[in-house]
């Protein structure tokens, strides 16, 4: 048998290298610019069209390629930046594996032209799917531009499970804004289909700041600074009364790179939790410095992850400095702390059911009777007739109701009526969040939120299915506006919001007129609704790849559903559990959650042996 193995020919090897660092456009988009900044460029351009499927190109006036280095920039670790091991542990640059040129000319049709400052020609090499296809000399401005078309054009599964402009586009802006957030000395524009998004001029960190998210952050931002030994840490930290109810800016940087760091979030976070609410989130912009050698860049082929060696250190000295920034500003909680929001702040005791079965019993009311636990038929009232047959479903009582029945007879004790009315209206809340309430075979315990949640979001499918939304008009109707990659969102999902009640209607400049809204969200305050419902789309658009309106019913409901402790009436309860019965899944929530509980009359028995 002849021998089987061969090496692969490189433009094969490039493809699936690929597959690591290019995921999407903004993929490309974060490559090109860390390149960008490690020549030392102090004006980047980025232009992109159709969200970078058909082209992005970055143009720097950094320090350019020779013509040699040119044509060796595409080979695979080919790298100026480490020549050696040792080199690895004392990284000072963005780029050093030498990877991502020669990855996106393998999955696409790219054009370069780069020329130093002291040439008088520059080159220009055309490549597509790894292949040169021309490379001349030619006439550009100092620095380098790199054209990158067609991305994916010889990968069609990729390019194919690119999700729509506008969610690739976030991409594209969240990966200019993690590099324009750091290098505040270097002029940035991000162009998208001949429209400038953002055009950031040098500055220092806090115009920066101001430049990309608008003018009112100016007060918002307090400044955070702290040195050790282990760590320089500098940075701005949000006042928490702009703390967002939904994840706002939260950037961590490391000697000048990105990085998701739950570790560290978390101190940061815990350093605000007395101060703030359950579920808002603070914004911060923490940079920290630290010796290349203590940290490990090299775990992730995107390099977004990082280990630190004084991870406890550094957790600490990012919870003092947080703290010490919010103690300088004498910063006090300036917050309504709303009862709804969270349970937390409900003074127990205080809810206990106001329909209290045990409040409500008659004088001769006797627990030892057996026919009080008997299934009933009054309970078929008019909730119970139209969902009885899922009550029965949910409950696999046939035998127990046999042998109670024969039970009954036997003892020759039969319903009064009475006692049932005072039986069947036993629901109540229990500790804000639960609504108790029995059935044939034993005890039901239900989550509100979740019930609720179950309910909204079935009906807001149905009626985006068949746009039988009801709106209400809005008297005074509101004026907002949006961060562009929102705004774009909100665009895209205009019809299907309609279909749920809101009207809306652009005025430009990403500012909407939001003159109706669903009936269901009267009462709330609509900028904070939208802030969310963004937000939950876009989490559910990247963990849960949905369709949009399905993503859709599922953030409304989320948002809408009744709080863990708000207090509800029985006739509230009542309709909510007829809704649950009549819902398309009863026993679980659309963030695939349980429901309902039961506790079997067998289990109460074993409670009390
Ligand atoms: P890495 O950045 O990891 O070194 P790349 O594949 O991104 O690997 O780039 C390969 C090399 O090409 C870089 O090391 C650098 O020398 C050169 N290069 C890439 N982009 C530029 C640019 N915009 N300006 C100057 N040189 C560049
Ligand atoms: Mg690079």
């Amino acid at each position: 048998m002849p021998d089987i193995i061969k090496l692969l020919p490189d433009s094969v090897a490039n493809q699936i290298a690929a597959g690591e660092v290019i995921q999407r456009p903004s993929s490309a988009v974060k490559e090109l610019l860390e390149n960008a900044v490690d020549a030392g460029a102090d004006n980047i351009q980025v232009l992109v069209k159709d969200a970078g499927k058909t082209l992005i190109q970055i143009i720097d006036n950094g320090c350019g390629m020779s013509v040699t280095d040119a044509r060796m920039s595409f080979e695979r670790h080919a790298t100026s930046k480490i020549s050696e091991a040792n080199d690895l542990f004392a990284i000072r640059t963005l780029g050093f594996r030498g990877e991502a040129l020669a990855s996106i000319a393998a999955i696409s049709q790219l054009e370069l032209k780069t020329m130093r400052l002291e040439d008088e020609l520059g080159s220009c090499i055309r490549i597509e799917g790894s292949k040169v296809i021309d490379q001349s000399a030619c006439t550009t401005a100092a620095g380098t531009s790199i054209a990158v078309k067609n991305l994916f054009f010889n990968v069609p599964a990729r390019r194919n499970f690119l999700k729509s402009n506008t969610s690739e586009l976030r991409h594209i802006t969240e990966e200019f804004l993690r590099i324009a957030l750091v290098y505040t000395d270097i002029a940035f524009s991000l162009q998208t289909n001949n429209k400038i998004i953002y055009q950031l001029k040098k500055s220092g960190l806090k115009e920066r700041i101001v430049a990309i998210y608008g003018n009112n952050y100016r007060e918002r931002l307090v400044p955070i600074e702290l040195k050790s030994s282990i760590t320089n840490l500098s940075g701005f930290i949000g006042k928490p009364e702009f703390a967002r109810k939904t994840r706002g800016e939260q950037y961590f940087f490391v000697n000048g790179r990105f990085i998701k760091h739950p570790y560290l979030h978390h101190s940061v976070d815990n350093a605000f939790r007395e101060i703030l609410p359950a579920d808002t989130y603070p914004s911060y912009f923490i940079y920290l410095e630290t010796d290349p050698e203590k940290i490990d860049i090299n775990i992730h082929p995107t390099k977004t992850e990082v280990n630190f060696q004084d991870q406890q250190h550094i957790y600490a000295i990012l919870k003092s400095a947080v703290r010490q920034a919010l103690g300088k500003f004498n910063i006090t909680p300036a917050i309504d702390f709303d009862v709804e929001q969270s349970i937390d702040f409900l003074p127990t005791g205080n809810h206990i059911p106001t329909a209290n079965p045990f409040d409500t019993q008659p004088s001769e009311y006797n627990p030892f009777d057996k026919g009080e636990i008997m299934p009933g038929k009054k309970q078929e009232s008019q909730r119970e007739k139209s969902n009885k047959e899922n009550w029965e479903m949910l409950y696999d009582t046939g035998s127990v109701q046999a042998r109670r029945d024969e039970e009954s007879v036997h003892s020759g004790h039969l319903f009064k009526p009475e006692e049932e009315t005072k039986v069947a209206s036993a629901i109540f809340q229990f500790a804000g969040r639960f609504i108790i309430t029995r059935t044939t075979a034993g005890i039901m315990v239900i989550d509100q939120r979740r019930a609720h949640e179950r309910v909204l979001y079935d009906r807001f499918l149905a009626q985006m299915e068949s746009g039988t939304a009801s709106s209400q008009q809005e008297l005074f109707p509101q004026q907002l506006s949006f961060p562009h990659s929102d705004a774009e969102i909100i665009r895209d999902l205009k019809p299907d919001l309609e279909l749920l009640g809101f009207n809306i209607n652009e005025l430009g400049k990403n500012t909407f007129v939001i003159s109706g809204v669903p009936t269901d969200s009267v009462n709330k305050n609509i900028k904070e609704l939208l802030d969310k419902l963004l937000d939950n789309y876009k989490k559910n658009l990247v963990d849960l790849n949905q369709d949009i309106r399905t993503n859709l019913a599922k953030s409304m409901a989320f948002n809408l559903a009744v709080k863990a402790g708000k207090i509800m009436g029985s006739e509230e309860m009542e309709a909510l559990i007829s809704s649950l019965f009549s819902s398309s899944m009863p026993e679980t929530s659309p963030s695939g959650k349980k429901i309902i509980g039961k506790i079997s009359e067998e289990e109460l028995e074993k409670l009390l042996k």
